[in-house]
């Protein structure tokens, strides 16, 4: 499905999520970059060495979870806006999701968005918790929105204006 649809499906992604005992220890990155391309600035950019491509630069990124402490670094520097980071331990009953954001206008830090999901479809409301703008992403802004812990893997992105905009 994902070569004919473009989107991740469950078994796609359920398969790049570390074991459940790392997931409830605090923030880890999710790496949905499923296809060998050559490409390797997120292996570079990891401040912890915690993904690995090696010496062929088609390989497909792998993430040692007992390095990586979902620092969400790594974010801004993928060009296939593929990497995440999620923290289900961020509040009782909710859970935080760091996406990357490259349009216009950025969302303000407090306000409220319309989560989305891999396909593009609403998934719930979201409260924007953190916006980092730092010179060396390059404009590429990474967003933290706030959502029911149940729903961290199952939102991806946003649309911004409610449930009426971004048709
Ligand atoms: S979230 Fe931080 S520690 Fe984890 S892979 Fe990315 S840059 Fe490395
Ligand atoms: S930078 Fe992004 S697209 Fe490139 S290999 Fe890493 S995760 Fe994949």
């Amino acid at each position: 499905m994902l070569k004919t649809t473009g989107v991740a499906q469950k078994e796609d992604w359920q398969a790049k999520l570390p074991p459940e005992e790392r997931r409830k220890a605090g923030p880890y990155v999710v790496y949905e970059c499923y296809q060998k391309i050559p490409c390797n600035p997120c292996e570079k950019s990891c401040p912890f060495k915690a993904v690995t491509i090696g010496e062929d630069i088609n390989n497909i990124p792998r993430v040692d979870y007992d390095l990586c402490n979902g620092c969400g670094v790594c974010i801004a520097r993928c060009p296939g806006l593929a990497i995440f980071v999620v923290d289900e331990t961020y509040a009782p009953g909710y859970g935080k999701v760091l996406i990357p954001w490259e349009y216009l206008p950025v969302p303000e830090k407090g306000s409220e968005v319309t989560a989305v999901g891999r396909d593009g479809k609403d998934v719930c409301r979201a409260e924007v918790v953190e916006v980092r703008t730092a010179r060396n992403q390059d404009r590429t802004v990474v967003i933290g929105l706030k959502v029911p812990v149940d729903l961290v893997n199952e939102v991806r992105g946003i649309k911004l204006g409610g449930e009426d905009n971004g048709r």
